[in-house]
């Protein structure tokens, strides 16, 4: 399947120059149609002018009127007709609203509007035929794409782009089992594409969801796409371009074959310590020497050394709940600070250290506690199912493209630089 997938792209690989069409999605939206009269909320203000307001302190409905001319009779009248349909009981202090004047002599306002919200606002009509709306502005859902290179943090770094940072949760939220944000690299890099609501064309109501993303991390890329995986149930998770789930579970063991020789077992005893109960608190695998040792799931590495008991061994953290170590390897093949993928070789086993025969010492900790890892309900990790492969396949082909389409503020400025020359030698009369 890797290898059909992997086909697949190459098949794909297409010019960045052609251009993806930005495409545009929209919800509920009637977007409203480009008319000649100049409309604010609703109202021609080539007929009207508006003034507008901030709610104070001891503001009501009915004083607002009175002190603009309309008396009390009138402003119960209108609360009257209107209570039906909205309420102005509650105005909150300090949100707008606005008066409009008819420009012909009544110098008494024609209009009230109430602006609580971006995506919302009530109009009163105060004469004639009165009455009240509330007005739900239409949204649209937009397509965007951002890209950024991480100087400290991932939320300051689109801080700094000048994008939505409430995406730094929705990122980290695609990532949460497979990079660990509170150890991002500087120069880790990400491309997103994501959809965020908007009223008014330019006014962000926050992120719908992020359909694709790309995240490298030290160096290796993690690309994210989101696909519904049951169809029946309505499950959306995230899957990797090789269609496994992004919410890894732990491999069984750090071999390619496991085979268990001696389980985590607290009241084990050995002969060799006179019987005395020694807890065995790893699981051990046995296996040759020299057989290569897996990281069983992606994380970074935090230990990497020579020790007398534990011979060479190798620790890596996987998140903020769960670590692993792997010990009396041969020879190490990972230093601190690496990142490593699920099934990478971090080893091979070996003797070293306080051990009879060959094998590795797996130990696993959860929340600094070590425990079974086969007494774990460790997360799901759920893959597509094969009937889905080809679907996901096809599914993600653009969004691939796009991503990879997308460039980095970095290679953005080299390419104009590059442009620059180009320009220059052709200038050149020789
Ligand atoms: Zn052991």
């Amino acid at each position: 399947m890797t290898r059909a997938l992997a086909l697949l792209f190459l098949i794909v690989i297409i010019s960045c120059d052609k251009g993806v069409e930005q495409s545009q999605e929209e919800t509920s939206a009637v977007v409203a149609p480009i008319q000649e009269p100049e409309l604010h909320y609703g109202i021609d203000l080539n007929f009207y002018k508006a003034q507008e307001n901030k709610i104070e302190r001891g503001d009501t409905f009915g004083k607002i009127l009175e002190k603009n001319g309309i008396d009390y009779p009138q402003v119960y009248k209108i609360l009257q007709a209107i209570k039906e349909k909205v309420s102005v009981r509650k105005l909150t202090l300090g949100k707008p609203y606005s008066l409009f004047y008819s420009k012909d002599s009544i110098i008494t306002p024609e209009y009230f509007i109430y602006h609580p919200g971006v995506s919302r606002y009530t109009v009163i009509h105060l004469r004639d035929s009165l009455y009240g709306n509330e007005i739900i502005k239409p949204s649209r859902l937009v397509e965007l794409e951002a890209s950024g290179i991480i100087e400290s943090s991932l939320y300051e770094t689109m801080q700094n782009i000048g994008i939505n940072e409430s995406l730094t949760y929705y990122l980290s939220d695609v990532y949460a089992w497979t990079v660990d944000f509170f150890r991002l690299q500087k120069g880790d890099r990400f491309k997103i594409i994501y959809t965020e609501k908007f009223v008014d064309d330019s006014i962000s109501i926050g992120i719908d969801r992020i359909k694709a993303s790309y995240f490298e991390h030290k160096g290796k890329s993690l690309y994210a796409f989101e696909f519904i995986s049951d169809p029946e149930k309505g499950i959306v998770d995230y899957f990797d371009n090789e269609a496994n789930s992004l919410r890894r579970a732990f491999l069984q063991g750090p071999l390619k074959f496991n085979r268990v020789s001696s389980r985590y077992n607290l009241k084990r005893r050995i002969a060799y310590y006179d019987n005395r109960i020694r807890p065995h608190k790893g699981t051990d695998f046995s296996a040759g020497v020299g057989t290569p040792i897996l990281a069983t799931a992606n994380g970074t590495v935090v230990k990497s050394r020579y020790t007398k008991g534990n011979g060479n061994y190798v620790t890596i953290k996987h998140n903020g709940t769960y670590s692993t170590q792997y010990l009396h390897m041969k020879k190490r093949k990972v230093k601190v600070g690496e990142f490593v993928e699920q099934g990478e070789i971090i080893g091979w086993v070996g003797m070293t250290g306080n051990t009879s025969g060959p094998h590795v010492c797996y130990r696993f900790w959860k929340n600094g506690r070590q425990v079974d890892p086969f007494k774990q309900k460790l997360p799901e990790a759920k893959p597509i199912s094969s009937d889905l492969k080809t679907k996901f396949a096809n599914h993600i082909i653009p969004y691939k493209t796009k991503l990879d389409c997308i460039a980095f503020e970095s290679e953005l400025k080299s390419e104009i630089a590059v442009t620059n020359n180009q320009s220059k030698n052709a200038k050149d009369p020789s």
